[in-house]
């Protein structure tokens, strides 16, 4: 099995046991109830992990 990360709450699920997927910025996230997935689409920028906090300036990691 593989775990994913639910990234507003933080909870490590079962991927297969997913309560929904969205698709944002080419990277699938994966929660663990619908709930988290509606806070998740109505702001992902505030649940994604990004390097700087200070939205101030754009750079792209890869
Ligand atoms: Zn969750």
């Amino acid at each position: 099995m593989k775990l994913v990360k639910d990234p507003v709450c933080g909870m490590e699920i079962e991927k297969s046991a997913n309560a929904g997927e969205v698709e944002y910025n080419g990277t699938v996230y994966y929660f663990c109830c619908s709930g988290c997935k509606d806070k998740f689409e109505e702001n992902p920028e505030q649940y994604i992990e990004t390097d700087e906090p200070d939205k101030g300036h754009h750079g792209h990691h890869h």
